[in-house]
């Protein structure tokens, strides 16, 4: 029996780019196949499970890959294949429950509090979304249900593939004794180390350290640190039609490795510049304040803003004041590993675009694109988000 008040169930797609080719390729099927992009520098995106066993993981260079195995087989991404077959599954979840949402591409949050009722354990509706899954896609995943998304998450995580881990409410405690602190999501490595050194190493250590102490290392993160460590995580799965009535217009990046280069962190900034003048272009809007949020390795994180007189519709002002304020910032003291531009105090109206800064924009844009590439592979240039954005109308925000 389920006896907590919620019950949040993640659902992750085992090894989904790779899985998707080999259903759509009889050919390549139980084959050590690797995902890539295109081009000679390029990374794995994915590896299959058989890959897996030759050692090879996400974010190896191609080369790398071959050398541990050389008859691996490279398919280049065809994002628009795989966000086909995410909406696909998405449709089969939202059979369920309409509290559905999509957390990545190939992973799902669904709050299944009123349906888990209905069903004898929770092992049998599991079973059920998996196997509906199976039929209609051919594909595998692993599932965690638990009282919040973090433990649920972490469920997740604890059997691949295939896999179906349920933490009752009364086990939590037990589980975060035994768990190492950096396999709580959203604890990177780094974060990882720093805890260690302050003798923090089980997520029960987290839960347990004094609250003044955390917040010394991690200011306001620390708060947030702690809760995870005693599992406690109150955010809601909200139904996959519920829109928020937007305040700000943002886009955050997490860059694939952490990085002082100046030149890299600008492309970046821009890239989200971009991205941001879009949406708030498509929504007729301008803006007074632009914010710049900087995360370093460590996890610590501040953002600068700066409110203008005017109203700002271009890129390139809105590019032009996130500099000013990297420059107000002045050096950076650890490696980046995440950049965020938001936009606010919106104004209705914007007046058309010039044709000018969109010139000058895509020049820019491509050389941003190409630099980006460079370093981190082409995957980069095409976040999946953007493109489930653009398939499917009913996720966009108005
Ligand atoms: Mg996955």
């Amino acid at each position: 029996m389920w006896h907590s008040s919620r019950a949040i169930l993640h659902l992750d797609m085992d090894a989904y780019f790779a899985s998707v080719e080999q259903v759509s390729n009889p050919f390549i099927r139980g084959k050590p196949v690797i995902i890539t992009g295109v081009g000679e520098r390029t990374i794995v995106v994915t590896a299959s499970y058989n890959a897996r066993k030759y050692g090879i993981k996400t974010g190896m260079t191609v080369y790398q890959a071959k050398r541990l195995c050389p008859g691996v087989i490279r398919v280049p991404d065809n994002l628009e294949k795989y966000v086909y077959t995410t909406l696909k599954i998405r449709e089969i979840l939202i059979g369920f429950t309409d509290r559905v949402k999509m957390y990545s591409i190939d992973k799902f949050f669904m709050d299944l509090t009123r349906k888990i009722k209905k069903y004898n354990t929770p092992e049998d509706m599991l079973k059920e979304i998996k196997l509906r899954i199976k039929r209609e896609t051919k594909l595998k995943c692993s599932c965690g249900l638990a009282p919040n998304k973090l433990l649920a998450k972490l469920g997740s995580n604890m059997e691949k593939p295939d896999g179906l881990v349920i933490i009752y409410p009364e086990k939590v405690m037990d589980i975060l004794k035994k768990l190492p602190v950096d396999k709580l999501h959203g604890i990177g490595k780094s974060t990882g180390i720093r805890l260690r050194q302050m003798g923090i190493a089980k997520a029960s250590d987290l839960g347990n350290a004094p609250p003044d102490l955390l917040k010394s290392h991690f200011g306001f993160s620390g708060h947030i640190l702690r809760l995870m460590g005693n599992g406690i995580d109150n955010s809601k799965v909200p139904c996959y039609w519920e829109h928020r009535k937007e305040k700000s217009i943002g886009h955050y990046h997490t860059l694939p490795f952490d990085t002082l280069d100046m030149d890299l962190i600008k492309a970046c900034i821009l890239m989200l510049c971009l991205r941001v003048t879009t949406r708030m272009r498509d929504k007729k809007r301008s803006a007074k304040t632009v914010a710049l949020t900087v995360r370093y390795s460590d996890f610590t994180t501040f953002s600068r803003r700066k409110t203008v007189g005017y109203f700002m519709e271009t890129m390139q002002g809105i590019y032009n004041i996130c500099l000013k304020i990297l420059e107000s910032i002045g050096e950076l003291t650890k490696p980046v590993r995440l950049l965020g531009v938001t936009l606010s105090g919106l104004a209705e109206g914007g007046r058309q675009l010039y044709l000018l800064d969109d010139l000058e924009k895509e020049s820019r844009l491509n050389k941003a694109i190409s630099e980006i590439n460079d370093k981190f592979g082409d995957f980069t240039i095409k976040p999946a988000s953007i493109l489930i954005m653009s398939a499917d109308k009913r996720f966009k925000n108005n």
